[in-house]
């Protein structure tokens, strides 16, 4: 969706040589801010000439061109240069700083260079792109040289790109990134982050760029607790990893501690994740509604470690750092186990994935599964029942339908034999739908 505003306005010769601005609003939940604007800077004069005639292009109108963010902040000026411009959060055009378009009063900056005797008008039209929810790839559990991986940031995005991945959050040990360090490379979103690491278990703190006070060291329960409560406090996204890894498991009593995510894919899937898993399963079981979160923990190329395996899918309404993670926090995707792998959407009613309906209205479940290979199994788990829905027939997709038979969460995995001879392996795992009582 898109909204279209044209402001006209006309400026007397008397304004020549100052500078104004003109207000327009922007709405929530806008993606993208674009600029046209058009006056007569080189008017046509004819002249008739004894053989024919000249077309004089004197410059008799030169109007500047700026923005300025609700918060008084300049986001570009371009000068007479550009006719034109665009701004996102994740992209804009030189000379214009990509950032969030935030709802509010925006003011275009005219600056009235040179204005000829009678005025001149001048038209602009601003175009605002309206946030779509759709699906995006990425990796939320990266290293890079400043700990133990042996890519710079620049390789690591270059990386992403090329393995077909739209964001990859960067997770070095102890280290934080701030935003300003990360490389702006188009059509790839980097997260900062760090890898909280610490002898009782790691964690992500996603999104923000001092993502607790002080150092990472702790030596008390109460101490970690602080920790994490400051993360929250800054607005964190905060994701507890591979929480049953035999070396580096999650010691501390999660149940204690603030935190968004559990990531239950950890690199290839192994005993560690199906463990992980199996907590996860058992915390849906009791009531809570806890999103997943998954991610390579890339250093280096490996036989089975790659950037994107696993590649978590997530419905946000745009590539902008903070519409990721708000989707991530809100359980709105799934985990597949390569950026080709399969995808899924689920809905129950008006929900998606990590969404909640009330059980006495919405019974059913309606799973569109995408990129499913010959043989692929795919079933729903509920916390009674482990149900298949599908063997593949033939390489395809599915569109399906599953009723709930109680209140409680369903959710979908999807399993592939990938080599003859190895049993099947989890291809895909999705957030739940929650059925609610009542
Ligand atoms: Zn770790
Ligand atoms: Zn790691």
């Amino acid at each position: 969706m898109q909204d279209i505003i044209l402001k006209t306005i006309h400026i007397e010769h008397a304004r020549q040589g100052s500078y104004f601005t003109v207000p327009f609003e922007v709405p929530e939940n806008v993606e993208r801010l674009s600029l046209r604007y058009d006056y007569p800077r080189r008017p046509g004069v004819d002249h008739d000439l004894p053989n024919g005639r000249y077309t004089a292009r004197d410059e008799v109108n030169i109007i500047d061109l700026g923005l300025i963010a609700p918060d008084g902040r300049q986001v570009g000026a371009s000068g007479s240069d550009k006719l034109a411009f665009t701004v996102s959060e994740t992209d804009a055009t030189p000379g214009y700083i990509p950032g969030p378009i935030r709802p509010g009063t925006w003011q275009i900056l005219v600056g009235a260079y040179k204005v000829e005797p009678g005025g001149v008008t001048v038209e602009y039209e601003i175009t605002l792109d309206h946030k779509v929810r759709r699906l995006f790839r990425g990796d939320l559990h990266a290293h890079t040289l400043a700990s133990d991986g042996v890519h710079t940031l620049e390789e690591l995005a270059w990386k992403a790109k090329r393995n077909g991945l739209d964001f990859v959050a960067v997770t070095d040990h102890n280290q934080f990134v701030s935003a300003a360090q990360l490389p702006r490379i188009d059509g790839i979103t980097l997260i900062p982050g760090v890898e909280w690491t610490h002898y009782q278990g790691h964690a992500n703190f996603l999104g923000v760029d001092e993502p607790y006070d002080g150092s990472f060291f702790t030596n008390t329960f109460e101490e970690t607790q602080a920790k994490f409560e400051s993360a929250r406090r800054r607005g964190a996204t905060i994701t507890v990893n591979h929480p049953l890894d035999e070396n580096c498991g999650f010691r501390y009593d999660m149940a204690r501690l603030p935190f968004d995510c559990l990531e239950v894919w950890n690199g290839p899937m192994r005993e560690n994740n199906f463990k992980a898993i199996g907590l996860w399963q058992q915390m849906l079981s009791t009531g809570r509604k806890i999103p997943i979160s998954g991610g390579s923990d890339y250093h280096r190329d490996t036989p089975f470690i790659f950037l994107g395996g696993p590649t978590m899918g997530l419905y946000a309404g745009s590539r902008g750092a903070g519409d990721l993670l708000a989707a991530l926090r809100a359980g709105n995707g799934f985990i597949t186990f390569a950026p080709n792998g399969p995808t899924v959407e689920l809905t129950a009613g008006d929900a998606i994935l990590g969404e909640s309906v009330r059980w006495a209205e919405v019974r059913e479940l309606r799973i569109q599964a995408d990129g499913l290979l010959k043989d692929d199994v795919l079933r729903v788990v509920t916390a009674a029942s482990s149900d298949v829905l599908l063997q593949a027939p033939a390489d395809g997709s599915a569109d399906l339908v599953y009723q709930m038979a109680a209140p409680g969460f369903a959710r979908v995995e999807i399993l592939r034999a990938f080599l003859p001879g190895v049993p099947m392996l989890p291809a895909l795992l999705s957030n739940p739908i929650y059925f609610d009582e009542g």
